[in-house]
């Protein structure tokens, strides 16, 4: 069967607009895909300059990548990924969110005129636009996913394990760069007794109201994180002891002050805190800075609670002489 008469009915009904450009990149051709797009019959713009036609066509870009397919006279192939479109044609769907064109793939492609032997550039346009929907619909549950992962459910600053990941990407650069780097730690006073007297959806209430009240005291730089039931974590990048212990003092004073309002009633929940300054000369990880902090925390507790204190090595010393002494 002579098969050259089915050519020009599939090519016209083809899923993919197909345009052939001389060498000086005038229009030749281009299917009934790119015409019902375009909404210009071809015989129109036949043999105007592509440029003219497709007005918002990266010039330089496109001339350098037909140049080489009719130097090296192979094809070139350009993905969406790297330009959404090629070709500025509406991409005919009702709705949608990714962009008002087509996003397309494009081969641009040699091809040999059999009789004249003079050469053209076929450039096959396939709509990329439901591929890229879907990859950004699956970019956007991945990224919904990983922030899910790495903040806590109820009081939605970090969770402890991206906290101590970051806790750990902080000391390893503080280190690096030569910078200071310190630790808050705090806890809730008498948390158990407001549980009692609230109850635990009160308890709750008190955690995530005050987790968003400290969260708006601190530097966009300061990182937040619930370490355990009532037990917070705030990262200082950048920030030696004397400051983090301001930060701490005015924390604790303005948590003092600020009532909770639960049920028509105030609630004053007060926290002690612990600070500790990453100490450049030792080898510290996480563990031992978060320990620093949870040793000045536990002084705060027992001298009277709603109060800061700020580690210091001397403390390790007096710690251990009460505990003898208790015992
Ligand atoms: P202290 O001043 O010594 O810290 O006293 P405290 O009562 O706060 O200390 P303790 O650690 O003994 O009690 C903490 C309480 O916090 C016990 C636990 O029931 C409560 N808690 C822990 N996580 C949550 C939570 O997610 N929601 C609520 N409502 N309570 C919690
Ligand atoms: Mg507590
Ligand atoms: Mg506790």
């Amino acid at each position: 069967m002579d098969a050259q008469w089915l050519a020009m009915p599939i090519l016209q009904q083809l899923n993919s607009g197909v345009l052939v450009l001389s060498t000086d990149y005038h229009i030749c051709f281009y299917n009934q895909f790119i015409e019902r797009r375009l909404g210009v019959p071809l015989a129109e713009v036949r043999h105007k300059s592509v440029f003219d036609v497709f007005t918002d066509l990266p010039e330089a870009w496109l001339k350098r990548k037909l140049d080489s397919v009719v130097a090296l006279n192979a094809p070139v192939f350009s993905s969406w990924e790297q330009r959404p479109y090629v070709l500025k044609l509406p991409h005919l769907r009702p709705i949608s969110n990714v962009s008002d064109y087509m996003i397309q793939n494009c081969s641009m492609l040699p091809l040999l005129h059999p009789h004249t032997g003079e050469t053209f550039v076929c450039l096959l346009i396939e709509d990329a636009t439901d591929v890229s929907l879907y990859q950004q619909e699956l970019q956007r549950n991945m990224q919904a996913l990983q922030q899910a992962n790495r903040m806590d459910g109820l009081t939605q600053v970090f969770n402890r394990s991206y906290w101590e990941q970051l806790l750990n990407a902080e000391i390893l650069r503080a280190r690096r760069y030569h910078q200071p780097l310190s630790l808050i730690l705090f806890d809730l006073d008498k948390f158990k007794q407001l549980n009692d007297i609230y109850g635990h959806q009160g308890g709750d209430y008190v955690l995530v109201e005050l987790s968003a009240f400290i969260q708006s005291l601190l530097r966009e730089s300061d990182l937040l994180g619930r370490y355990g039931g009532e037990e917070f974590g705030i990262i200082l990048p950048n920030t030696g002891l004397q400051g983090a212990s301001e930060v701490a003092k005015r924390i604790c004073r303005q948590v003092a002050a600020h009532p909770l309002h639960y049920q028509q009633q105030d609630i004053r929940a007060t926290i002690s805190l612990g600070v500790a300054e990453l100490n450049p000369h030792r080898q510290q990880d996480v563990h031992d800075l978060v320990q620093c902090a949870d040793l000045a925390l536990y002084l705060s507790k027992r001298e009277g609670r709603n109060r800061s204190t700020s580690y210091r090595d001397e403390l390790r010393h007096y710690l251990q002489k009460i505990t003898e002494s208790a015992h």
